[in-house]
């Protein structure tokens, strides 16, 4: 066996520590099977539209779409989560953004990618990550958007275009904004060049609280001419 081999079936059998317990797992992921299973997955009564929780599941035709959703479409077509923005997932979304964890965006994108296979009913043609500022993105390295997307990209087939969507101004984070502010501080940050006529898009990011930052990505990237966007998340945070 080449070294090469034999370092590769050394690193799949050998233990790994459980990010989240420290004990020892075998599996691929750095997850036991009881974090796993523990983990906040999006719970079925969410809203098909936003993946907001519904609180009241009445007996309409319409389906599971929250009213906020029938009284106001959001501009993308769906919004899909893995996760519902608790612990211990918000830890690793946080560790992942602010503190260098570039590990916790294999392992989340990888859930991320599991979770959305049933739910896509027709495969966007290219995923764009939600981009950074070009400050932002030399202040940290790297874009956490994109770092989620290289699992999800590689498990669906679907390439990942970070070339034609910039963010044009460095935005404040907006989870440190009072929600009225969010908007606003938003509006106009983004260009899309859609060069390469792509007709579907889905735009990945890690969480999506207000929907503000989504909401402008997704007119910039409809008003280039692509006719569906879709939202692929790792965590749907609440409103409030
Ligand atoms: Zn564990
Ligand atoms: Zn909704």
């Amino acid at each position: 066996m080449s070294n090469r081999w034999s370092k590769l079936v050394h690193y799949m059998l050998s233990p790994v520590p459980c990010v989240l317990c420290g004990a020892k797992c075998k599996a691929q992921r750095s997850l036991c099977g009881a974090c796993f299973a523990e983990l906040p997955f999006l719970s079925a009564n969410a809203c098909q539209v936003c993946a907001l929780p519904l609180f009241f599941q009445g007996k309409s035709s319409q389906g599971k779409t929250c009213g906020r959703c029938l009284n106001s479409p959001p501009p993308y077509k769906k919004c899909i989560a893995a996760f519902d923005y608790l612990e211990p997932v918000a830890h690793l979304v946080q560790s992942l953004k602010f503190h260098g964890k570039l590990a916790y965006a294999s392992l989340l994108g990888s859930i991320m990618a599991d979770s959305f296979v049933d739910q896509i009913d027709v495969l966007p043609n290219v995923i764009v990550p939600v981009p950074l500022h070009r400050t932002r993105l030399r202040e940290r390295g790297y874009n956490q958007a994109l770092e989620l997307s290289r699992p999800i990209a590689k498990k669906l087939g679907v390439p990942i275009d970070i070339t034609h969507c910039n963010r044009l101004r460095p935005t404040s984070i907006q989870s440190l904004l009072p929600a009225d502010e969010r908007h606003k501080n938003v509006r106009g940050a983004f260009e899309f060049d859609n060069e390469r006529k792509f007709s579907r898009v889905a735009i990945v990011d890690d969480v999506m609280t207000t929907g503000h930052t989504i909401n402008e990505l997704t007119k910039t990237i409809l008003q280039s001419g692509v006719t569906e966007v879709s939202v692929w998340v790792c965590a749907r945070a609440p409103l409030h």
